[in-house]
């Protein structure tokens, strides 16, 4: 069952905290595009830093790469993306609206009955079409049709087009793998679900090359590693699922192909896909550039082009999943508290400092450790409004500790630490904070 309001009352509080923001809204926003406030970009940029940690430095095998965003416009010809990256789509001739046809049900225009007062009824779909998800713009100084380029729908291409530099100047042998973060643009029809599709968005991608016939055992390798990185995530292990692509839903490069779903509150949905594209993307490339793309295995002189087993996140994708997982709403002594049980290894912030009251030199002993805090993770110092008011702006935000500073402070230098999930409090001498804080936050 999908459950709007739970969803409206995310979006409100990433709002209200500074995670998400429509874009343009003083102008009435532009459709599905988000912009990330202070707290969304912390979020996103722990959650990428996480990704290409465990991708790329705990990795011998996996090396990084910063594609751009343009490149020659024959790649999509290429990649399938000029002639194939199409929906069909439908518009109603009445409210001259645009779907995508195969979300349609029975062929009915979604907006009828129409809620504009006086409009008519019927609905009047025209014959689905073929749209092209690309956007397009011109390079140089000529707007013509030999000066089109496309922002890239995808960042896989990049990693593909760039194999032979990236293997030679690192000097890896296959398998091995590149790894690449980037922004990627796709003008989706029936965009929604706050960041959950929207026409600009981040993708975190790995591409592995493997020898063809060993495809099959890294594709399942990948597929349970990606699946186990959300675990370790925090992500709760019952509300993911793999969907194992069928037939008729494999795309047209794809030999395998695994989805590993989410659910949230509007329904389970993809967040992540782990794709066998086998050797159909190196074969493009080079029949289309003509440049030799395959491999020659160092020990047998074997040579062959490489298949590839593709894993895919959108990294805006991860964080709705990741605010989705955290947010809760609980009863604590009869009041309503909104908590973010986020990770504290992903958490904007990882402490927040508060003096009692702002008198009896209280907020100068909490500067003082925010100072010190703030050397060693994301600090934030709040003297606004009750202290009950103050730790649940944090809740919100999902910091997961509260140092308060109050009058037994100023008397043994001890402060309260406060834990955002248990509610327990501790008594830290302000000397051990670090310490205690890194220990908790490590653990
Ligand atoms: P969908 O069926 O939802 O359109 P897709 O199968 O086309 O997605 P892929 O091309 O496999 O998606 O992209 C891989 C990942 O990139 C997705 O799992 C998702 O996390 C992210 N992604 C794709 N399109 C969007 C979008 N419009 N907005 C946000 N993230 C996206």
């Amino acid at each position: 069952m999908a459950d709007n309001s739970q969803m409206e009352r995310l979006v409100s509080l990433a709002k209200r905290r500074g995670f998400v923001f429509q874009s343009s809204e003083i102008y009435g926003g532009v459709g599905s595009v988000w912009d990330y406030g202070p707290l969304g970009v912390e979020l996103k940029k722990n959650l990428k830093e996480r990704w290409w940690r465990s991708m790329v430095h705990e990795r011998d095998d996996i090396e990084g790469l910063d594609a751009a965003i343009l490149m020659h416009p024959r790649v999509w010809e290429a990649s399938g993306h000029v002639a194939g990256f199409t929906d069909p789509m439908v518009d109603c001739r009445v409210c001259k609206a645009r779907f995508r046809a195969d979300q349609l049900d029975q062929m009915q225009c979604p907006q009828k009955p129409s809620k504009i007062p006086g409009e008519a009824d019927q609905c009047d779909l025209t014959e689905p079409r073929l749209f092209n998800l690309m956007f397009k713009t011109f390079m140089g100084p000529v707007e013509d049709a030999a000066a089109v380029v496309y922002l890239r729908p995808e960042t896989a291409q990049g990693i593909y087009v760039n194999y032979v530099n990236v293997m030679q100047s690192s000097r890896q042998k296959i398998p091995f793998g590149i790894a690449q973060i980037g922004k990627a643009f796709r003008n989706e029809i029936t965009p929604g679900n706050f960041i959950f599709r929207t026409r600009e968005f981040e993708q975190m991608e790995m591409q592995y090359f493997v020898a063809p016939g060993d495809d099959d055992k890294w594709f399942e390798q990948w597929r349970d590693l990606r699946m186990q990185w959300h675990v370790d995530l925090g992500i709760a292990p019952d509300k993911l699922r793999l969907h194992q692509h069928s037939a008729d839903e494999l795309a047209h490069y794809a030999k395998v192909a695994f989805d590993i779903e989410y659910e949230f509150p509007f329904g389970w949905q993809e967040f992540e896909g782990i794709h066998n594209r086998t050797d159909f993307d190196l074969g493009r490339h080079q029949e289309y550039s003509g440049k030799r793309l395959d491999y020659m295995d160092p020990v047998t002189k074997e040579r062959f082009t490489p298949y590839i087993i593709e894993t895919s996140l959108g990294a805006d994708r991860l964080a709705l999943v990741v605010l989705a997982d955290a947010y809760r709403e609980e009863q604590v002594k009869g009041e309503e508290r909104v908590v973010l049980g986020l990770n504290p290894a992903v958490a904007p912030i990882k402490v927040g400092v508060f003096p009692l009251v702002k008198k009896d030199g209280m907020p100068e002993f909490a500067h003082r450790i925010h100072n010190d805090l703030r050397g060693s993770f994301p600090t934030f110092y709040d003297d606004g409004g009750s202290i009950g008011r103050r730790y649940r702006r944090q809740d919100e935000a999902g910091t997961p500790f509260g140092v308060t500073v109050d009058g037994q402070t100023l008397e043994d230098e001890t402060v309260t630490v406060r834990h955002r999930d248990t509610l327990a409090q501790d008594r830290v001498h302000a000397d051990q904070l670090v310490s205690y804080l890194l220990e908790k936050l490590a653990g």
